[in-house]
């Protein structure tokens, strides 16, 4: 579909028409994307993906620096011997820059991870019989993302649109971003805007305010005893984690932006010794940051004291702060509001409790908006599925707003 706005210079519309004549092949790059499967911090996977993206950027004169990330995530996020502990093998992210001038530069963030199983049969990219939608591990969340972001840059410099960017691509998204936080957060300061490739929400709508998340553990320790010689000289840690889990329960409100979920679970072995260790893995998610210290404070509140028996320890990582609507955010959403306008597109504006890196990007000072990602649903599940309208109309958006930001859209 060609576009041919009133609102649209020359430029414009030869960018457009360039993406529109460019479906078959963001189709072609999303199926060769969705089948190299990225989940479980697959390291062949994800370098074989990487190597294809920076180096689609590389021919377009960008720079490729490879960084290694801080280590790792706490232990404690991982139940011992659980299956999703991801292997150690952390990825590089990559970082890829070009400069065009004293333009305002814009700092795009995609994550080459998925969540999706190696084994099975939910590998590749699946078209519908009319071929309007897909399915496929990773389909929105986020190749399709990759690919509009990607061609998007590639019709720009063809179009000969001048724009400085740097484009980050981490690999642990899925399991928090950890890893690659510090390389997000380092790169804030020098850019003017944050643009995530995340998925659309499910009405194509871009949001503008998240929650902030974080992960806690509850660990009683109590004393064994063998149930039927010596009951009373044992203190059960399966007791101290119910009771524990029982003022949990009292935390969330979920009117006021306060969500509270435990589970898993563990505590004990046989049924007649005392236990004497449980532990409950929960997450949080909060609407300001106010609102996540009031969590942290509520949760440290149950630690006791080390010696006590039975013991309570509390152990907390709110990684992905909130981030709320500024007049920033504001700003770059009605440009790219206006932008869908001039394309004769729909862009309504939401708020979401899901959390992604522009959550890192904006706490760090810039301003992100962070679904501008492909149209689709069913993400994290074996439905998960694409709009394939949406590659050409997500890949006009993305190109346009990143041209009339380079132009000076958001300066003074
Ligand atoms: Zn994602």
């Amino acid at each position: 579909m060609n576009v041919h706005s009133a609102d649209l210079t020359q430029t414009d519309t030869k960018l457009c028409d360039d993406i529109a004549r460019r479906g078959d092949s963001l189709l072609a790059d999303l199926t060769q994307y969705v089948a190299i499967p990225t989940g479980w911090n697959h390291t062949p996977g994800l370098d074989e993906i990487r190597g294809l993206v920076t180096g689609r950027l590389a021919a377009l004169g960008a720079t490729v620096e490879l960084t290694p990330g801080e280590p790792t995530a706490p232990d404690w996020l991982w139940r011992s011997g659980r299956a999703d502990k991801p292997n150690t093998n952390l990825a590089p992210i990559a970082v890829c820059k070009r400069c065009a001038g004293d333009g305002p530069k814009t700092l795009i963030a995609s994550h080459l991870d998925t969540v999706f199983d190696l084994a099975g049969d939910f590998q590749t990219l699946e078209l519908s019989s009319d071929g309007g939608t897909g399915v496929g591990p990773g389909v929105v969340d986020m190749k399709g993302g990759l690919v509009i972001a990607i061609a998007a840059l590639e019709a720009l410099a063809c179009a000969g649109v001048e724009a400085s960017w740097t484009y980050l691509f981490n690999s642990d998204e899925e399991m928090g971003s950890y890893h690659s936080a510090a390389a997000l957060r380092a790169l804030a300061p020098d850019h003017v805007v944050g643009l995530c490739t995340e998925p659309a929400l499910p009405g194509g709508e871009l949001a503008i305010e998240r929650g902030g998340s974080g992960q806690f553990l509850i660990e009683t320790v109590g004393k064994s005893a063998h149930v039927g010689r010596a009951f009373t000289e044992g203190v059960s840690a399966v007791t101290a984690l119910a009771e524990a889990l029982v003022k949990i329960a009292a935390m969330p409100d979920p009117a006021g932006g306060r969500i509270v979920n435990v589970g898993p679970i563990e505590g004990g072995g046989a049924t007649n010794i005392v236990p004497d260790g449980a532990r409950a893995w929960g997450n949080v998610r909060y609407a300001a940051p106010s609102i996540g210290e009031d969590l942290e404070n509520m949760l440290d509140a149950l630690a006791t004291e080390e010696s006590a028996l039975p013991g309570v320890r509390v152990r907390r990582s709110f990684n992905r702060p909130a981030k709320p609507l500024t007049p920033e955010v504001e700003r770059l959403a009605g440009l790219a509001q206006s932008c869908a306008t001039s394309l004769g597109q729909e862009l309504p504006l939401a708020r979401t409790g899901g959390v992604c890196d522009g959550n890192i990007l904006q706490e760090a000072g810039l301003p992100t908006i962070d679904t501008l990602g492909v149209r689709g649903g069913g993400l994290h599940t074996h439905a998960e599925w694409i709009d394939i309208s949406s590659l050409v109309e997500r890949c006009q958006l993305f190109a346009l707003l990143l041209s009339r930001i380079a132009a000076g859209a958001l300066a003074g």
